[in-house]
């Protein structure tokens, strides 16, 4: 079975991988432009600091391969650093990133008191799951061909276009697998890959 690309450079991939693993879905790290070279069945962009990641997918020459890969259709799944770089507008500072999906997001949107939280909420489909807040964006607005797939406090938190998943909380940190085997059989799967 050809592996889940997930994105190594920097921030909270290790959870990630830790995931796939009690899933048994086989990885690879995707470090530098040759990892994207072999095939893949999907890709997995973590958490961490979205400016950090989107200098470093500059400068290792991997933004515009991962741009390409993702608006030809490979399955992506961005967690909230990772919903930050596809996003098509960022307020709270803008930095490189791929650009690909029709959400405006707001970076760090629950301010220092804030900064990290815990709650619960519907998600499309799945019913109600965990959800672990850190230092979080939320989505401002959806348009184009993008989807709403979840709001706490009347922001929304998930969303989904196409082959692009997003959530702005890190199911990778609960030990909830729903929202990582939507991304496997709802997007990775029904790609026929
Ligand atoms: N605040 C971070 C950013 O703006 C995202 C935080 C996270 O990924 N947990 O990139």
């Amino acid at each position: 079975m050809k592996p889940i690309g997930i994105l190594a450079v920097q921030g909270a991939f290790a959870e990630h991988e830790n995931r796939l693993d009690e899933l048994y879905v086989p990885w690879i790290e995707i470090r530098q432009r040759k990892d994207l070279d072999g095939p893949l069945r999907g890709i997995i962009l973590p958490g961490g600091e979205s400016t950090v990641m989107g200098k470093l997918l500059q400068d290792l020459g991997l933004l515009q391969p991962l741009h390409d890969r993702i608006q030809q259709g490979l399955p992506v799944f961005g967690t909230c650093a990772g919903l930050i770089l596809l996003a098509k507008t960022i307020s709270g500072g803008e930095s490189p990133h791929l650009h690909t999906m029709d959400i405006a997001v707001k970076r760090n949107a629950y301010g220092r008191q804030l900064g990290s939280f815990h709650t619960w909420s519907d998600f499309a489909g799945l019913g109600n799951v965990p959800m672990t807040f850190i230092r979080a964006p939320y989505i401002e607005q959806v348009f184009g061909e993008a989807q709403p797939l979840a709001t706490v406090n009347g922001h929304i938190v998930a969303a989904r276009q196409k082959n692009q998943l997003v959530t702005s909380f890190h199911p990778e940190l609960d030990s909830d697998q729903r929202v990582h085997r939507y991304f496997l059989d709802q997007i990775v799967n029904a790609n026929g890959d």
